[in-house]
């Protein structure tokens, strides 16, 4: 276990000014945002019922209610032209308020909210544009609250250095979300089917649903920490991992920084176990809210406190020391869900009430996403040059 370095000076994170992107009433900024992004979202919600086969996820179509869908597209669009309009005439905000605008008046033409329902014959390969929209929206407003209520860095902005990036991440990472599913849900029944173990399933089966999740939490930990630290320990891998390090703010979107390869490999690996255990869907779907919702708060710039808990889940503190280019930090603290891997395989990394000082890799990362996709393939690097 690394355990706090007493030779090593812990200090406080300095952040740059953000003066400059930081959104304050008065600029018309706001609004442009608020406008822009109601404008693209309606736009995009008004393509997936214009092509649900290729721009929607069959499991998200089952649950639509499409008078709900109409109507709050009908607050967004008019929203969107609203403070565009506000924006643009107030305050000339031109490339905000006029993307706003611009996104609603083709949605409009294409027939906004008025368009009728049909059946939808299901396709193998499709974009998840409707996830997209959801999910940015969701996560977007729950964990922005968490990060203004309890700010770990309240002088970051939220257009901090490197937002469009990690943004642009994101939306990939939805968008090829089909290609994600169909990949790490094949991966298990294909590869593991001869380890199922009836005996096993049943007895997970027999268990309240709150133990199954907890089960499942740490199964899939367990494999997610092995699968983290080779990526970590193994020279030509880590440049494939490297990509998620390089980030240098942490937030609700820094974690969507993912090499492509990674991805992969996360999703079909960390379904073994949920496979082989059998747990009853209900669990299983438990068990995929709550890794996702940890997964972006532990990213997340926020210091809830937790007191002792801190030491049974994993929470921003714990993970923030994972992204730490701080010394006695490097190669530590690999789990996801519970530190208790950690304690155990000796890679546990929690000084008291210390946070790092800086974010990111020892050597810095092409910073486009087309270059730290290349990255791994381009970049002749040995572990011994790179010691994060
Ligand atoms: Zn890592």
């Amino acid at each position: 276990m690394t355990e706090p370095d007493s030779g090593y000076e812990y200090g406080e994170r300095q952040i740059e000014d953000m003066t400059k992107r930081e959104l304050r009433p008065g600029q018309g900024r706001i609004s442009g945002f608020i406008s822009a992004t109601l404008g693209v979202l309606s736009l995009l919600t008004v393509l997936c019922w214009l092509f649900p086969e290729q721009l929607t996820t069959p499991e998200l179509r089952e649950i639509y209610d499409i008078e709900l869908l109409r109507i709050l597209l009908k607050v967004s669009m008019w929203a969107a032209i609203l403070f565009g309009l506000f924006s643009f005439v107030r305050y000339g905000q031109r490339r905000l308020g006029l993307t706003g605008i611009v996104s609603t008046v083709i949605a409009f033409a294409l027939g906004g909210w008025t368009m009728e329902g049909r059946s939808v014959h299901p396709t193998e390969v499709f974009a998840g544009v409707d996830w997209l929209v959801l999910d940015f929206l969701g996560s977007g407003i729950l964990f922005l609250a968490i990060e203004k209520l309890f700010p770990k860095y309240p002088d970051q902005a939220v257009l901090r250095p490197d937002f469009k990036l990690d943004l642009s991440y994101f939306v990939l990472n939805h968008l090829i979300v089909g290609f994600l599913l169909l990949v790490g849900n094949g991966f298990a029944p294909a590869a593991f089917a001869w380890a199922v173990n009836a005996n096993v399933q049943e007895f997970m089966l027999s268990l309240p649903l709150a133990a199954q999740l907890v089960v499942l939490m740490l199964a899939a930990d367990f494999v997610q920490y092995w699968v983290h630290r080779i990526f970590h320990e193994v020279g030509w891998l880590w440049p494939f991992h490297a990509v998620h390090h390089c980030a240098e703010h942490m937030d609700w979107l820094a974690g969507s920084r993912t090499h492509i390869v990674q991805t992969l490999c996360d999703r079909s690996l960390v379904m073994v176990p949920l496979f082989l255990l059998g747990p009853h869907p209900r669990a299983l779907n438990l068990y995929v809210v709550v890794a996702a919702f940890q997964f972006v708060f532990i990213h997340a710039n926020t210091r809830v406190p937790f007191g002792p808990l801190k030491y049974v889940f994993v929470t921003p503190q714990f993970h923030h020391w994972h992204h730490s280019k701080d010394d006695p930090a490097i190669d530590t603290n690999y789990a996801v869900h519970f530190p208790l891997w950690d304690v155990l395989f000796r890679s546990f990394h929690l000084p008291g009430d210390h946070w790092p000082k800086e974010y990111g890799t020892v050597s810095p990362l092409p910073d486009t996403m087309a270059g730290q996709f290349a990255y791994p393939f381009t970049k002749k690097l040995r572990k011994s040059a790179e010691p994060d």
